[in-house]
């Protein structure tokens, strides 16, 4: 496995794997400590792709001035060998001076679906998102990138900057890992104390009674939001809820009743971390 930590050096890297004749080249971008649902990504990439990239960088940029980016967890060497172990071909670790160096100057915004969700929470939060991605992108060139679905705006939203700034990558997005429990995998799991990780399995539990309420007939949003807010109230006292919402999976605005396909997307605060998760929902077969 290729270690590049400079953009000279990974670009020298995919060239050279070219070459000697790989066609896809896959890459999943991650800010580290990994966990299984990073490593789907990674597992998927390698059965699709004949070369895959882990970048593997805590993107300051996209962390608001108050938030965790000091304390974001880092394991960058467990990390590597995670990646050798799981077949990575090359890992891309750059410092952050290798990303933005002195002068850096521009912004990639996607406008109206960044307003919305974690966006209206999280002012700037995408524009680092997408900044950095159109960056990863320009310096691996990949075939195809892998998101999660965990961070379903996220992945949204860089499907639209591809989409708008003709980038020639296909963003494939791939299911929520969970712990046994429900709670999703992420990174930020870890900052949690015994008691707040114990609450943090409301999050799902609250999306699994959203889908029940939908597919047993509910349509108010306002009802199953309420229902989710009071679960969560009970549940999950130590956290406060950023939000809870009922979205087009497309255009992510909220639908006036749920009678088509919608997700239903949830962000809590607790005191050590803050929690995203969402849950698409199909209608029932015959459904009305
Ligand atoms: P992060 O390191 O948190 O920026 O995540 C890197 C990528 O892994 C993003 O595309 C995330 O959506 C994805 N990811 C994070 N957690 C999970 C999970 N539990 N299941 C699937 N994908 C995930």
């Amino acid at each position: 496995m290729k270690r590049a930590r400079t953009i000279a050096e990974i670009r020298a890297a995919v060239a050279e794997a070219r070459r000697r004749g790989a066609q896809k080249v896959g890459l999943v971008a991650t800010m580290g400590a990994l966990h299984d649902g990073h490593y789907s990504l990674i597992d998927a990439a390698r059965r699709d792709c004949d070369f895959t990239v882990v970048s593997i960088f805590v993107n300051p940029t996209q962390f608001g001035p108050d938030e965790d980016y000091r304390r974001y967890p880092r394991a960058l060497e467990a990390d590597v060998a995670g990646c050798q172990s799981r077949g990575v071909d090359a890992v891309f670790t750059p410092e952050v001076c290798e990303l933005y160096p002195e002068g850096f100057a521009t912004t990639v915004h996607v406008a109206g679906l960044t307003e919305r969700l974690c966006g209206a929470f999280r002012p700037g939060h995408f524009d680092g998102v997408c900044t950095v991605v159109a960056k990863l992108f320009n310096t691996v060139g990949p075939d195809v990138a892998y998101f999660g679905e965990k961070d379903y705006q996220q992945a949204i939203v860089v499907r639209r900057m591809v989409a708008d700034l003709d980038m020639q990558v296909r963003v494939e997005v791939c299911p929520t890992v969970r712990e046994k429990l429900g709670l999703a995998m992420s990174t930020r799991n870890a900052c949690l104390s015994a008691e707040e990780r114990a609450q943090a399995g409301a999050l799902y539990e609250s999306l699994e009674l959203a889908r029940r309420l939908i597919q047993e007939g509910g349509r108010s949003p306002a009802e199953i939001t309420q229902a989710v807010r009071a679960h969560l109230a009970a549940k999950a006292p130590l956290g406060t809820i950023d939000y809870v919402e009922i979205v087009d999976p497309d255009s992510l605005s909220n639908v006036e009743l749920a009678e088509r396909p919608v997700v239903v997307a949830v962000a809590v605060r607790f005191p050590a971390a803050r929690l995203i998760d969402n849950m698409r929902v199909d209608l029932p077969e015959g459904g009305d």
